[in-house]
């Protein structure tokens, strides 16, 4: 594992996806996409920030389609806690959407609070297709009757980190899943709130 600058305590962290196993998921998930997708049109790829910063760069340069790329910043935990509320931190209105092939891309599925409020906001916006991907799902937990078009791996219900993915901003440049040890985690957000 890379070497940490720092005093930080850093726990043990459990491997769930490996790089070989993401550029896998990966191929395939663009593989997927672009055959599904109209020749000739333009996609405009939509990120969820932070998060899907790493499986994006990774994502498109995989995607034999003339694409664009659009961000949009939310906040849905706080440590390993959800918030209450989904934050939409960008103002999706100003999003060239209208009349676009648009593809909603996270990192991780949990609840589907967040792409659910995404997908509320850019509905209004007349899309010609509106199609989400995401890398990890954690199917056991959806609140949302969400069914992401593309889903990369399922994994269990764990909060993980690596592969743009954070703890409290770390961990976000692992090139790896790795899941937190869960007692470690709730030692920690007591002090931390
Ligand atoms: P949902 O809204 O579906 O419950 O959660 C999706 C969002 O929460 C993602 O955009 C991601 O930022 C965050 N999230 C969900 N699960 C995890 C996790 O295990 N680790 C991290 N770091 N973020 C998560
Ligand atoms: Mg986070």
């Amino acid at each position: 594992m890379p070497e940490e600058s720092g005093s930080q305590h850093r726990p043990e962290l459990r491997v769930l996806v490996s790089e070989a196993d993401i550029r896998q998921h990966v191929a395939r998930l663009a593989e997927a996409v672009a055959r599904d997708h109209p020749p000739g049109e333009p996609l405009c790829v939509v990120a969820v920030m932070k998060g899907a910063l790493v499986f994006l760069a990774d994502l498109v340069r995989h995607l034999p389609v003339p694409l664009e790329i659009e961000l949009v910043n939310v906040r849905s935990y706080c440590g390993v806690r959800r918030r209450r509320r989904v934050e939409i931190l960008d103002d999706v209105a100003v999003l060239p959407l209208r009349g676009r092939h648009v593809l909603l891309v996270d990192c991780v599925l949990d609840s589907g609070r967040t792409l659910a409020a995404l997908r509320r906001e850019m509905a209004a916006h007349a899309t010609a297709s509106l199609k989400t991907c995401v890398l990890l799902s954690k199917a056991r937990r959806r609140k949302r009757a969400l069914r992401p078009d593309y889903v990369g791996v399922e994994i269990p219900d764990v909060f993980v980190v690596g592969y743009g993915l954070d703890y409290r901003d770390r961990w976000r440049h692992l090139p790896y899943v790795a899941a937190l040890p869960p007692t470690w985690a709730s030692e920690q957000e007591p002090h931390d709130r």
